[in-house]
């Protein structure tokens, strides 16, 4: 890899990470047909043809990923609803264990999922980490907390003693995933893991820039001992397959843009079936007067870049006090311009490629645009060739006005808006402004006073003295957007609820609601009016 030039139009200097000038990226980047042989014959894809994926480490081709076909995913369908039905017989004990399995296996294995994810997405490795590191937590939380949300749960009955209820957590069925790129692996595999210990099979639709990532999950899956045809892939545009997979799915469970979300909903609606819909975010930060503003840059920068920006819940909208924005933006930016690019397979590095020249484009035009309108830069602002094909550097604007595309448009990149605020009032109002409303992060020595704003914020997640940590990783607790940021939510209760039917059985003993005894209808009636006053007198729900 050339020596990058290392200063950004700001002034700072922007480090390249570890790179070996020795090789050749090209063929270090290659990965072993037969290894590609593995995970592509996981897939159910008879088209006859492939889709040449590259890596955006280097532009270099990575490997051909057969395509399926409308038939393949009604066989899909097909192997799964059979699969599906014995394993809704198999004790959740079992399925959970299944799961913890697979958390070890995803630690053992980390360097091999590492290794693809940054080949496929271009990422740095230390954010290629976070996937084995989310699923592993995804996995554990669910198989020790399988009872508690799939139990058989007593409710109360009308007449006490005498209307016995409970309600069963049934499994939906087949549920369909599609998934987006940016987090190739964990984005496949998250929000299945649920999907299978409530008792379901999936039908898997990745990305297809990163179709390799999620066929290693499946890989995984089978190797900690789920069978097989439980979890089926099919690969192929959204737009070709999303059809054929959300007519046949008991249940769609889609990440991706608010656009596609809208597209998915609406075919979801024709045929009632339910879906939660992760969407995108143009994600504010607040910087209160009170914040420890060195652990407020620290964590300004995770929020902002942590993989390129390319992040669902990553902060494009920066709010800091009035009394602390200049030391605040000071610390920012010498942060910013510290950080260590890259384009490697190597630890070291800060912040890795954007995925494509499409998101590059987009990176683009949304700084070129504020640039031409008015926007300073204050850190970064320009692409970096001489790192990898899709390189942008970290970078911070500030004076961005509501004509400026990257104004209230996600970027869906390194980019962030820095604004001051006067009043907290203000600040909240500006970050509630806009269609979305997926994550927030409030820096704040005060907790207390932060979790109140956090109330006022209208996002789905808030995190105070953290980016996205806090609550991304916490799986008991659920994650999803308000407003055009989305429908449902993953983690926690609501994760695997989403994926049963709530089935209501009661048991009726003695009475029964009817006139009885030769009661007339008249007095079976005052009599039920005097019960209900002496429930509600003796504090009954
Ligand atoms: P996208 O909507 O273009 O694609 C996502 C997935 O949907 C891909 O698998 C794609 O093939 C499929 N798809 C596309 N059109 C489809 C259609 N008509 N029917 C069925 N499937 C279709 O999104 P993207 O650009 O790849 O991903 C980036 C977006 O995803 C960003 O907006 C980001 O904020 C969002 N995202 C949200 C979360 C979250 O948890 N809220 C997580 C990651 C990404």
């Amino acid at each position: 890899m050339s020596a990058p030039s290392n200063s950004s139009p700001a002034g700072g200097p922007l480090v390249e990470g570890p790179a070996d000038p020795e090789h050749d990226p090209a063929a270090s980047y290659a990965l072993e047909p037969e290894y590609v042989e593995r995970l592509t014959s996981r897939l159910l894809a008879t088209s006859g043809r492939t889709v040449q994926v590259d890596s955006p480490l280097n532009g270099a081709p990575l490997a051909h990923v057969p395509q399926s076909t409308d038939a393949d995913v009604a066989e899909a369908y097909a192997r799964a609803r059979k699969a599906q039905a014995a394993w809704a017989r198999t004790p959740i004990d079992e399925r959970a264990a299944m799961l913890l399995r697979l958390h070890d296996l995803v630690l053992d294995r980390q360097d091999e999922i590492i290794d693809l994810i940054v080949l496929e997405s271009g990422k740095a490795r230390k954010h290629a980490f976070d996937e084995p590191l989310h699923i592993a937590l995804t996995a554990r939380y669910y198989a020790r907390t399988a009872h508690q949300h799939l139990d058989t749960q007593r409710k109360i009955g009308v007449i006490p003693a005498l209307t016995r209820v409970e309600v069963n957590r049934v499994p939906k069925g087949v549920v369909g995933i599609i998934s987006p790129w940016n987090y190739p692996f964990t984005m496949a595999l998250c929000d299945g893991l649920p999907a299978l210990l409530a008792g379901n099979a999936v039908v898997a639709k990745p990305d297809a820039q990163t179709m390799l990532s999620a066929l290693l999950g499946a890989r995984l899956l089978d190797e900690a001992g789920f069978p097989k045809d439980l979890w089926q892939v099919v690969a192929g545009p959204g737009r070709e397959l999303g059809p054929a997979i959300i007519g046949e799915a008991d249940y769609i469970c889609f990440t991706g843009s608010t656009a596609t979300g809208k597209v998915i909903a609406r075919q979801c609606a024709e045929r009632l079936i339910g879906c939660s819909l992760e969407l995108g975010g143009k994600n504010p930060i607040l910087v209160l007067r009170d914040a420890d503003l060195e652990k407020a840059a620290e964590g300004a920068v995770r929020a902002s870049f942590s993989n390129a920006g390319q992040l669902c819940v990553s902060i494009e909208r920066m709010f800091v006090a009035d009394q602390v924005y200049d030391r605040f933006v000071e610390r920012f930016v010498a942060r910013t311009q510290a950080m260590t690019l890259g384009a490697t397979l190597e630890w070291g590095n800060d912040m890795g490629s954007l995925i494509s020249q499409d998101q590059l484009d987009t990176v683009v035009a949304h700084v070129e645009d504020a640039v031409a309108k008015g926007a300073r830069v204050l850190a970064g602002g320009k692409a970096r060739p001489d790192l990898g094909p899709y390189y942008f550097e970290p970078t911070i604007l500030e004076g961005v006005t509501p004509e400026m595309t990257c104004f209230g448009h996600e970027t869906f990149g390194p980019v962030i808006s820095v604004y001051r605020f006067h009043d907290e009032a203000e600040a909240v109002a500006r970050a509630n402004d806009g269609e979305y409303g997926l994550n927030g992060s409030i820096y704040s020595q005060d907790g207390d006073r932060a979790r109140a704003l956090a109330r006022q914020i209208t996002c789905g997640t808030v995190n105070i003295n953290e980016a996205f940590g806090a609550t991304f990783a916490s799986i008991d607790s659920p994650m999803g957007g308000m407003r055009e940021s989305g429908m449902g939510r993953r983690q926690g209760s609501e994760g695997i609820h989403r994926y049963t039917e709530s089935q209501s059985v009661g048991t009726q003993r003695g009475l029964r609601f009817a006139p009885m005894f030769g009661m007339s209808d008249e007095a079976y009636a005052k009599m039920m009016t005097t019960s209900l006053r002496l429930m509600n007198k003796l504090g009954r729900a």
